[in-house]
């Protein structure tokens, strides 16, 4: 049985029911990386320029993980999922910069350009079943069969619930103490990965915090947000978190937001200044922490920061 990795970082968190069960549903192993840990942080950032973000050196540690352990690794080039709107160009250029590490396995490495037409998914979906089957007819249905799990993972975020697969703590309802709603900005391979975001989610369950995030609105509401904006945001990254900031302002029982987003992030340095700008002149505003996380984050700190802002809360529900 042939093995296909798959990094547990970036697009991961987003795609994970459906790659892991269309490369399965054609007869693969599927190997997905452990959860990111220090090591893998380090082993990363020793392939990439300090400049780069840390999702992606994480993403060099979970690679640097599975390259001995698989046939093939699956690392796609995401350009775009959306007409006429853009990742950021570190995604992009992840196939590229995976030349600085040695005995790589074979890479299955599909361009993702949705921008122009999006029929040329097929051509993708084809082409890397093709890896695993000869036939047109089994590659289309597995991937029709996944393409059901990816709409049931979708689905749990729209549900204002979090999907299984992500193992986020739930708040205990039967506690006595308030449950107070906040919405949490960023990306989701950064909030999901207890690792970077250092236990963000949980952190805020144990103070009885329900998190509402961007994955939670729907992309007909994101973008009715962001067409008050006078110029088109073309980084799909920054677009979501803008529009699902601006729904949450409006949005009643919601009582302020925390942004989290890594140093060094340009699809992030946007949204950040124009959610800040959006809501500050909204009519009516509420309180933002931002969090900027890089390797050298302490958890001390963070922790004392959601806790002033969890009595700023507390103090403003009197
Ligand atoms: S959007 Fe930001 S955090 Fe994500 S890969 Fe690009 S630069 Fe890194």
């Amino acid at each position: 049985m042939l093995r296909v990795g798959i990094p547990r970082a970036l697009s991961y968190y987003k795609y994970s029911p459906l790659w892991t069960n269309f490369f399965t549903k054609l007869g693969a192993e599927v190997i997905v990386s452990p959860p990111t840990n220090k090591e893998m942080l380090d082993l990363g950032s020793k392939y990439v320029v300090d400049e780069i973000c840390l999702p992606v050196k994480v993403y060099f540690g979970h690679v640097n993980y599975l390259k001995d352990k698989v046939d093939y690794l699956f690392v796609p080039r995401i350009v775009s999922v959306e007409k006429n709107e853009y990742t950021c160009p570190k995604f992009m250029g992840i196939p590229d910069m995976l030349v600085n590490i040695d005995n790589l396995p074979k890479l299955i490495g599909p361009t993702i350009d949705l921008t122009k037409n999006d029929n040329k998914l097929w051509k993708v979906v084809l082409e890397v079943g093709s890896f695993f089957s000869k036939s047109p007819y089994l590659i289309l249905k597995a991937w029709l069969d996944a393409s059901i799990e990816l709409k049931r993972y979708n689905q749990d975020w729209l549900n204002q619930s979090f999907p299984k697969e992500l193992m986020v703590s739930k708040i205990d309802k039967k506690q006595e103490q308030e449950i107070l709603n906040i919405a949490v900005i960023g990306h989701e391979y950064i909030l999901y990965d207890k690792f970077l975001s250092m236990n963000l989610l949980e952190k805020l369950a144990k103070l009885n915090i329900s998190v509402f995030t961007t994955e939670m609105v729907n992309q007909k509401t994101i973008n009715k947000e962001v067409s008050i904006i006078p110029k088109k945001i073309f980084w799909n990254f920054a677009k979501s978190a803008l529009g699902a900031a601006c729904y949450y302002n409006k949005k009643e029982g919601i009582l302020g937001f925390i942004n989290i987003s890594s140093f060094g992030c340009g699809p992030d340095s946007i949204s950040n200044s124009m959610t800040v700008h959006q809501l500050k002149n909204a009519k009516i505003s509420k309180p933002i922490l931002n969090l900027t996380i890089d390797e050298h984050t302490g958890e001390a700190g963070i922790n004392t920061r959601i806790e002033a802002f969890y009595d700023l809360l507390k103090r403003r529900v009197g």
